[in-house]
């Protein structure tokens, strides 16, 4: 199974834009960049819509079908654990082995002294080729590691032999994820973290370490771009190492789980790629309920008036609906605009306040936010929002299309 050396998370709430997010990757193909599509979709997306990961499976056989996508495609079971996987066993060939709750669990003391002594020969300063400064590794530091991570690398190891052998087999992409917890890991954590997958046997063809500063849902970065740009080439000079010392797949790279839309990163990572010759998975599934909000919109009177409305009910639900996601968004409630107003807005209006357009004055990344968190309300809209993704599917598409590959693919691709 090769995920080839750029693939991207795809796939949609309501599994309505499978062809239109391919013609996005067709679309590169044509511009001579192979980009693998993995659609993807958690546990936690599943209960909010009422879907069930076999149909993630459907629409994404279906999208191929009817574009005559060529290449391989991905089902990713996203972010799962012990606990939720089996229901994605069978439609899945991608599991993202989420174990950041494990990171700081004690493991067995013995355990640790035994990592710690197979380490050995990696104390000293070590010179990696690529990394900015050279990592002074003592014993005791190595243990300071493990005491952190081997706990949750022994729970990647349970999870992966969990479903290879409810799967039968070893034919699936692994992705090991530490990114959903409070402090990103260093590049000298993330050699001995992949050192440590290396010896518990899970082949893990993308890791997804949590980067410096913080991935709000659905906005650009907010952080420190030079310092990400700085651990970004410097895990891409550790994997490389990791992949040559230890045993590891070598099409081993990085996965960003970006939260969509972390467009001042683009230009870092594509530098950061070119230079260590690497690739990279990205994951940027969520908006694309956003762009069918905005080609609702501007689709005519019924389409504006189901977009306003979500908004309205989004503005009265908003404690509820921002509370699981609090670490990921940072809304400034004086900045959202009253109901009322909204409910006079045209269509074009709506749709310049919601695209991500940072150029554009009208551009509100607090409504934005706010909406990119209420695919629940459209869900429990359930028929009457589905019928008019189906009415107006033409209108939608291109946005869908356009969004992906001109604000995504391209600058994280293409451009030189
Ligand atoms: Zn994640």
């Amino acid at each position: 199974m090769e995920l080839g050396r750029y693939s991207i998370g795809i796939g949609d709430r309501f599994a309505h834009q499978g062809c239109a997010q391919l013609a996005a990757l067709i679309r590169a193909a044509e511009q001579g960049v192979t980009v693998t599509p993995v659609w993807n979709k958690s546990h936690r997306e599943h209960r909010i819509i009422g879907s069930s990961p076999v149909s993630v499976r459907a629409e994404a056989d279906a999208a191929v079908r009817e574009t005559g996508w060529p290449g391989p495609y991905f089902v990713d079971a996203d972010h799962i654990h012990l606990g939720n996987v089996d229901a994605f066993i069978a439609s899945s060939d991608f599991f993202t082995l989420d174990v950041a709750e494990a990171i700081g669990q004690a493991a067995e003391p013995d355990s640790i002294e035994t990592f710690a002594a197979a380490m050995n020969s990696f104390t000293g300063t070590l010179y990696i080729e690529g990394l900015a400064e050279p990592l002074a590794v003592t014993e005791d530091s190595i243990r300071v590691i493990a005491r952190r991570f081997l706990a949750a690398v022994q729970q990647a190891g349970r999870i992966y032999r969990h479903i290879a052998e409810r799967k039968g087999s070893e034919d699936f992409i692994t992705e090991v994820s530490m990114d959903e917890t409070e402090t990103p890991q260093s590049p000298g954590e993330l050699l001995f973290i992949l050192a440590a997958l290396a010896r518990e046997g899970v082949p893990a063809r993308t890791i997804a370490p949590k980067f410096t500063g913080r991935f709000n849902k659905g906005v650009d970065y907010d952080g420190d771009v030079k310092r990400f740009s700085r651990e970004f080439n410097d895990d891409l000079a550790i994997i490389r190492f990791a992949v040559a010392q230890f045993n590891l797949p070598a099409d081993l790279k990085l996965s960003v789980h970006s939260g969509s839309d972390k467009f001042s990163l683009y230009g870092p990572i594509r530098r950061a790629l070119t230079r260590h010759q690497a690739g990279v998975h990205l994951k940027t599934a969520g908006t694309t309920w956003l762009e069918e909000l905005i080609g609702l919109a501007l689709a005519g009177r019924d389409g504006v008036q189901i977009a306003r409305e979500i908004y309205r009910r989004a503005l009265d639900r908003y404690e509820e609906l921002c509370a699981p996601y609090a670490t990921v968004i940072d809304i400034d409630t004086d900045r959202l605009p009253p109901a009322e107003a909204v409910d006079r807005w045209d269509g074009p209006t709506f749709a310049a306040a919601l695209r991500h357009d940072r150029a554009c004055p009208s551009f509100n990344p607090h409504l934005r936010q706010l909406l990119h968190l209420s695919y629940r309300i459209a869900a429990e809209m359930g028929p009457q929002f589905l019928a008019a993704l189906d009415k107006h599917a033409d209108a939608i598409a291109p946005h869908v299309t356009e969004n992906l590959y001109d604000r995504h693919i391209r600058p994280l691709f293409l451009d030189v």
